[in-house]
């Protein structure tokens, strides 16, 4: 059953559901025609139907997608819901788009030894009548937050759970501390929690950096999905091997928790800004890095992700914001998990801390349990920062690529100043940045200076700062703080 609230003038509902039959379509109560085709039900709206109806959908049959039903290794079947990008619609009557976001609640009947779990918090488990047959129970589940389509989903399969307890008390949206629990196969209890120990801190630092948790408590399960992990809202899913082969990193975990702030809370209006989602769980991914394992681990880890945006056909060919691309699915790709988290990178070296924290939770507060893009981020970063922003916006998102940066230098023993000449490629065409050098004397003493480099082929940059003698060395960007290239001649 949906409840539809119409917000426009139409006479005909359009849900997306793939090949299931469709036995009838009650709006309001009352029967209703529909029509059918292979991917979609479209049903008439009675015009006396008002603008908040309940629409029930009854159908039947084995979904090809969507829900994934297979049995695991001792031959169990298993079910788990895997969605992203569009594959709700394969078993949800659903408007299957990020932009339509929804409260939903799981009512499940299933045999008593298959646990279910699904989004939002456990309402009831009830034990069904089953004379002589297989013990059944009933198993409820609400989220009384909207999230997209691509998160719901449910859980069926022998699980075990550990509670890892509670943790960021006094910051959750439903008061008190956040609930997590960890689901796995029994058979895989044994040695958890392993790559999820770090869970709780991991919440606390996320809810202290961002905003109290959005939903009413957190599940991580070891699942059948496609993805390394999925960041269904309330219940991340992993996959499975990585989990029985104890290879699930907790950076993984990190990431999947950051989702629930950026992806779910706050749902990216089209895939095009699928950024807004992968960019962030990956920056604060390596934030959790910085915070648990200090500045030198979390350096190392922006320059290997940003060796794999230098190395990526994707970035050097289209834009992180790929209005082109209508294989959702390859939109998971480099422009929106690295480069996005190096555009928030450089976001921060740009504003400061300060103003890019204050900037990012002005943002999640505007827009959480709705939609935001890009210009939603920009907006909240220009008011946080007093920065005009539009031209960092289109510089990292709507081109492709990134600067490729040809520098040499030259000191001067009349004003004991040193000249940067700087020239950028003509493959991506040049780039506006700020650019710190670290400069070493000849005597050992470091400068470290920051000029701005403007969006020209080739520019002489003074340094701010005077020696005695011509430095002995020049590093370029120290810090790993720019997406670039350098070469020095
Ligand atoms: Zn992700």
């Amino acid at each position: 059953m949906l409840t539809v609230r119409r917000v426009a003038p139409a006479d005909t509902l359009r849900l997306d559901l793939v090949a299931l039959r469709v036995d009838s379509v009650l709006v309001g109560g009352r029967a209703t025609a529909f029509a059918r085709d292979s991917a979609r039900i479209r049903i008439l709206i009675p015009a006396d139907a008002g603008d908040s109806l309940t629409v029930v959908v009854r159908y039947d049959g084995a979904p090809a997608d969507g829900l994934i039903i297979r049995t695991d290794a001792r031959g169990r079947w298993v079910a788990f819901g895997d969605n992203f990008a569009q594959r709700a619609r394969y078993w949800i009557p659903s408007i299957d788009d990020p932009s339509d976001k929804a409260t939903v609640t799981w009512t499940v009947r299933a045999p008593s030894d298959r646990r279910v779990v699904a989004n939002g918090e456990l309402v009831e488990e009830i034990p069904l009548a089953t004379p002589g047959g297989v013990a059944r129970t009933l198993t409820r589940w609400r989220e009384s937050r909207p999230i997209p389509t691509y998160t719901m989903v449910i859980a069926a399969a022998p699980l075990a759970y550990v509670d890892l307890g509670r943790s960021a008390c006094g910051r959750s949206d439903f008061g008190g501390c956040v609930r997590q629990t960890v689901y796995v196969e029994p058979e895989a209890v044994d040695g958890l929690p392993g790559p999820f120990a770090q869970a709780p801190a991991i919440m606390d630092f996320y809810t202290s950096l961002v905003a109290p948790f959005p939903y009413e408590r957190l599940a991580h399960l070891q699942s059948r999905t496609r993805f390394g992990g999925m960041e269904n809202a309330t219940a991340i899913f992993y996959a499975d091997r990585s989990v029985r082969e104890r290879t699930l990193r907790p950076t993984t975990v990190a990431h999947e928790m950051a989702h629930q702030w950026f992806g779910d809370a706050v749902t990216e209006t089209r895939f095009a800004d699928l950024w807004l989602s992968e960019g962030f769980a990956t920056y604060f991914a390596a934030l959790w890095i910085q915070h648990a394992e200090g500045d030198s681990a979390f350096r190392d880890e922006m320059a290997r992700t940003r060796l794999e945006v230098l190395h990526s056909p994707v970035t050097a060919q289209r834009p992180v914001r790929d209005t082109m691309e209508t294989d959702y699915l390859a939109l998971l790709n480099t422009n929106s998990y690295q480069k996005g988290a190096w555009t928030l990178h450089m976001l921060r070296t740009l504003l400061g801390d300060s103003a890019f924290f204050r900037g990012v939770r002005g943002y999640y507060v505007a827009h959480r349990h709705r939609n935001a893009r890009s210009e939603d981020l920009r907006d909240a970063l220009e008011r946080a920062s007093g920065e005009p922003l539009g031209w960092f916006f289109d510089q990292w998102l709507t081109r492709p690529g990134y600067p490729e940066v040809t520098t040499r230098w030259r000191y001067d023993r009349g004003s004991h100043r040193v000249t940067l000449y700087v020239e950028q490629g003509s493959r991506f065409g040049p780039f506006r940045f700020p650019l710190t050098v670290e400069v070493e004397e000849a005597g050992g003493g470091r400068h470290r200076v920051t000029v701005p480099v403007a969006a020209e082929r080739s520019q002489r940059v003074v340094l701010p700062i005077q020696l005695n003698a011509p430095p002995r060395t020049i590093v370029y960007d120290p810090d790993v703080a720019l997406l670039a290239t350098f070469t020095a001649r």
